[in-house]
């Protein structure tokens, strides 16, 4: 079911467990700002998650009241990974889903990134 973006953070989702190491994920880099793990229904050859270490809803939680210090380094993070994965020249896709008409799922802010072949539209037409 869709998230409601503009509720408060709820500390049982999925992804505030695997901060907390109560579900295991198949991480791919961490760092003092973000965790990057793989998406469990990976929709590319490659499917990464990128999240922020605090507890954020969605992107516009996060970019309302997130420190300037956790943007930039999710943002790098976001960057790094994609660079290390050898994504720049092939090229790549990011996507955050944000609330009820975008189906996000998990109420804790993720950028998916998505590689490895032709990607298609931006959106289903
Ligand atoms: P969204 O619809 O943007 O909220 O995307 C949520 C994503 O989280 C989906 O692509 C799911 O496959 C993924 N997902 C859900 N649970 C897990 C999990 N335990 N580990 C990794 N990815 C997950």
């Amino acid at each position: 079911m869709a998230v409601d973006a503009t509720l408060p953070y709820d500390d049982q989702n999925v992804f505030a467990k695997i901060l907390r190491g109560e579900i295991p994920n198949r991480t791919v880099y961490e760092d003092d700002f973000a965790l990057v793990f793989h998406d469990i229904n990976p929709q590319a050859p490659t499917h990464v998650l990128v999240i922020p270490k605090g507890a954020y809803v969605c992107w516009d939680d996060f970019s309302a009241k997130a420190s300037d210090a956790e943007i930039a380094g999710f943002v790098r993070a976001v960057g790094k990974v994609a660079r290390d994965l050898g994504l720049v020249a092939p090229g790549y896709r990011l996507l955050a889903n944000t609330g009820t008409n975008s189906h996000q799922e998990v109420p804790h802010l993720h950028v998916h990134l998505f590689a490895g072949q032709p990607l298609g539209p931006m959106l289903v037409r």
